[in-house]
C-alpha cells in the first residue's frame, strides 16, 4: 500500500504569527470615505485579507531570516553581494549582476540608458511602472500580446505569448528604432499568464535575426517556469530550475522585481552580458541608487534575496503556490463568477465588466467591484482596468482600457486555505448582490500612474 495524497498541503508550518485585523462594515465605509474610495489610500491595519498585491508581501523562510542576520553591511565588496551575484549568475547565465532597490529602479536605469525619443519598446504587455519608465525615456511602449491574451474567456495555456507576426513586422519596418524587445514572465498585466518556451525561442530567433537585444521582465520567472512544466508539451520531465535557466539563456538580459519570485520584501536587479551597457547602467545606478555592490539595498537584503531565488524553485513550493491560485479560481468559476481564464501563477482576476454588466466601462466597474469587496468583507483587491490603464480625454470622459479586471493576488506563503475559503465566500456574496453596486467617477487625478493616488466619488443610484 502506498498513500498517494491528492491534497496539496502548504509545504511549511507557521512559527511566528501576526494577528489578522478585523473591522466592522460601518468602520470600513468611513475608511473608504477617508481614502476617497481609492484602496491604495487605506491603512493596512483596516484590511482583513490583503490581496492588493503579491509584491513584497510574502513571508520569508527561517533560512532567509538567518541569512539576514549574517548579512555583510560593508559599503563596497560586501560578501552578501557576491553570494547574490553567484546565485543570479547561475540562474541567468549573465555576467553582470546589478542590484537595485526594486524592479522599477532597474527599469528606470535600463530605459534611461537605452531609451530615445521616437523609439519603440515592444513587449507582450508592459507592466504599469515599466510602461511609465519606457514612456519617461521618450520611447513608445507597444503591447504585442497574442489575440488570445486579450480575450478573458480564452483557455489558451500561454496567453502571455508574443504575437510573432506583429513583432516580425515591427522589427522589419522599425528595427533600427527598437532598443530592445521585452518579454514579461509571467505576463502580469495580461493576467499573470505564462509565456511558453516555444514562444520565447521564436522571439529569440526573431530578435537575433534583426540584431535587437531581448530582455525579460522576470518578476515571476519561477511561476512561469512551473506553468511551462505543467502545460507545455515535452517539458514535464524537466525541473523548474532547468526551464528557468533556459528562459534566461534565451535572453540577453533581465530586469527583476525581486519582491515577487525573489521571495523578499524589497529588492531587484538587472542581469546582462553586454559590458558597455553594464558600465552605463552602473553609472546611472551610482547616481541614484548606490554603489554597484549594494544598489540601494542593505547587505542583509542581498543575503535574503540570494536564498529566496533558490527557494522559489523548490517544486513543492511551486506546486502549492500554483495549486492555491487554481483552487480559488475553480471555486469561483463553479459559482458562476466571471473570471479571466485560465488561472495564472499569482492571482485570480475577476472580469468586472462581465460581473457588473449594468455599470458602463466609463463608470469604472473594476473600481466598483474592488470597493464592494472591501466594504462587505474587508478584502483589498486591486483594479486592473480603466483606472490603471485608461485615461480622461479632453472632454473629461473616461477612455476605457481593453479589459476591466479586479485582481486578487495571493501573497507568497502568507494566507492559509481557510483564508482563501473566506475570500471565496465573500466574492460569491458580492456576486449575488451585484445588481446593487454602482459605478464611480474620478474627481481628481495626478498626471502619471493615476491609480495610486486619484480620488473617486460613487455615482448616484439610477432613478
Ligand atoms: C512588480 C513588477 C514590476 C515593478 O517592480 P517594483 O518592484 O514594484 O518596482 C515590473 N514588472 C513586473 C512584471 C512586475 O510584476
Amino acid at each position: 500500500m502506498t498513500f498517494a495524497p491528492k491534497t496539496i498541503i502548504e509545504p511549511f508550518k507557521v512559527r511566528s504569527v501576526e494577528p489578522l485585523p478585523m473591522t466592522e462594515r460601518d468602520d470600513r465605509l468611513r475608511h473608504l470615505e477617508t481614502a476617497r474610495f481609492n484602496l491604495f489610500g487605506l491603512r493596512a491595519e483596516h484590511v482583513t485579507i490583503d490581496l492588493m498585491t503579491d509584491s513584497g508581501t510574502g513571508a520569508m523562510s527561517q533560512e532567509q531570516w538567518a541569512a539576514m542576520l549574517a548579512g555583510d553591511e560593508s559599503y563596497a565588496g560586501s560578501r552578501s553581494f557576491f553570494e547574490l551575484e553567484a546565485v543570479v549568475r547561475d540562474l541567468t547565465g549573465k555576467k553582470h549582476v546589478i542590484p537595485t532597490h526594486q524592479g522599477r529602479a532597474a527599469e528606470r536605469i535600463l530605459f534611461g540608458v537605452v531609451g530615445q525619443r521616437g523609439h519603440v519598446v515592444p513587449a507582450n504587455n508592459h507592466f504599469d511602472t515599466t510602461r511609465a519608465n519606457v514612456e519617461a525615456s521618450g520611447c513608445e511602449a507597444l503591447d504585442l500580446v497574442i489575440a488570445e491574451g486579450k480575450d478573458p474567456t480564452s483557455d489558451h495555456p500561454f496567453k502571455g505569448d508574443v504575437d510573432l507576426d506583429r513583432l516580425d513586422t515591427l522589427l522589419r519596418e522599425r528595427g533600427a528604432s527598437v532598443p530592445l524587445v521585452l518579454v514579461t514572465v509571467t505576463n502580469n498585466t495580461g493576467g499573470g499568464q505564462p509565456v511558453s518556451l516555444a514562444n520565447l525561442r521564436a522571439v529569440r530567433a526573431l530578435t537575433q535575426r534583426h540584431g535587437v537585444p531581448l530582455f525579460l521582465d522576470c518578476a515571476r520567472f519561477a511561476e512561469n517556469a512551473w506553468l511551462i512544466k505543467e502545460r507545455e508539451e515535452g517539458q514535464s520531465s524537466r525541473s523548474a530550475e532547468e526551464i528557468a535557466q533556459e528562459m534566461f539563456r534565451l535572453a540577453d538580459g533581465a530586469m527583476m522585481s525581486a519582491k515577487k519570485d525573489g521571495l523578499v520584501n524589497i529588492g531587484g536587479f538587472l542581469a546582462l552580458d553586454d559590458d558597455e551597457l553594464a558600465r552605463r547602467c552602473r553609472n546611472a545606478l551610482i547616481l541614484t541608487e548606490g554603489f554597484p555592490t549594494y544598489g540601494g539595498l542593505a547587505g542583509r537584503d542581498l543575503a535574503a534575496l540570494a536564498v529566496g531565488l533558490r527557494e522559489v524553485l523548490d517544486e513543492r513550493y511551486l506546486a502549492y503556490r500554483v495549486a492555491s491560485v487554481r483552487y480559488l479560481h475553480e471555486r469561483l468559476a463553479a459559482a458562476g463568477v466571471p473570471l479571466l481564464n485560465p488561472p495564472g501563477g499569482h492571482a485570480v482576476y475577476l472580469d468586472a465588466r462581465a460581473f457588473l454588466p449594468h455599470i458602463a466601462p466609463e463608470d469604472l466597474p473594476g473600481q466598483a467591484l474592488s470597493v464592494a469587496l472591501y466594504l462587505e468583507a474587508g478584502i483589498r483587491a486591486v483594479e486592473i482596468g480603466t483606472v490603471m490603464f485608461g485615461h480622461t480625454d479632453a472632454s473629461g470622459r473616461q477612455v476605457p482600457s481593453p479589459m476591466d479586471l479586479v485582481r486578487l493576488a495571493l501573497p507568497r506563503r502568507v494566507y492559509t486555505q481557510s483564508h482563501v475559503d473566506y475570500v471565496i465566500e465573500a466574492v460569491r456574496y458580492v456576486h449575488e448582490e451585484r445588481r446593487s453596486l454602482r459605478g464611480l467617477r474620478i474627481v481628481d487625478e495626478p498626471p502619471t500612474l493615476r491609480h495610486f493616488d486619484c480620488g473617486f466619488e460613487p455615482l448616484e443610484a439610477a432613478t
